[in-house]
């Protein structure tokens, strides 16, 4: 018989941050990282779950919950958190919101106005706190000194591993189909940046995550 596989919970995709029913804030994130993830999730067997915002990709044959904010999101990863061993958190949630929603569509003046921002609930380090033998992933962004910066969030936000990956340059990151990265875990030293394809990347992670796994368990 096969060892255990974890049940695998994915977020992925951009979160949207609407000020009124015709405007929102939000950033450039595919949501391809976090898609692949679940593909790959799905044909090493394991149990998961997508947690999507607002993206242009189909998921068909894959197990997903569609979303649009920060909030929603939250909400999601709560529900969900205790019936799944692994996080992995690839969403690119937005870190603020408007203070305020308006339901009817804000009028143009002609002087400047300012958006009142309020922070949003930091997901994945509420997982951090509330872990109870689960495996925390967690990506970073950075544009500068990557792997330093990834690894003070691993450290911060109690994860078991960070994905750094580099972003600001025209052919890696956010919407681009490479991606150049180095994974951090809590024990072990970081690897020096790599490029791969975000696919050949999602096969790498989600074999380290169930490698982990199945050593804990
Ligand atoms: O702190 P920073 O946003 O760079 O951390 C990135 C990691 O934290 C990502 O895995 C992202 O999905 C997660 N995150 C979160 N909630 C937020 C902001 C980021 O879970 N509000």
């Amino acid at each position: 018989m096969g060892r255990k596989l974890p049940k695998i919970l994915i977020t992925a995709g951009p979160t949207r941050e609407y000020l009124d029913p015709t405007r929102f804030m939000s950033n450039p994130s595919s949501g391809k990282m976090g898609l692949y993830l679940a593909e790959e999730a799905k044909r090493r067997g394991c149990d998961s779950l997508l947690i999507l915002g607002p993206s242009q990709l189909t998921t068909e044959g894959i197990k997903t919950i569609r979303i649009v904010s920060a909030r929603d999101l939250f909400e999601n990863v709560k529900k969900y958190f205790k019936q799944y061993d692994v996080l992995i958190m690839a969403a690119a949630v937005s870190d603020y919101r408007p203070i305020k929603y308006l339901k009817t569509k804000m009028k143009k003046e002609k002087k400047s106005k300012w958006i009142k921002l309020v922070l949003n609930p930091d997901i994945l380090s509420w997982a951090g706190r509330n872990k109870k033998g689960h495996l925390l992933v967690g990506f970073a962004a950075e544009t500068n000194d990557v792997i330093r910066n990834a690894q003070k969030k691993l450290k911060k936000k109690n994860l078991d591993m960070i994905v750094a990956n580099q972003v600001g340059m025209d052919h890696v990151g956010f919407n681009a189909t490479d991606i150049q990265y180095s994974i951090i875990e809590t024990e072990g030293e970081a690897l020096p940046m790599s490029q791969t394809s975000k696919r050949g990347l999602s096969k790498i992670i989600i074999e380290k995550v169930i490698k982990k796994y199945q050593l804990w368990k």
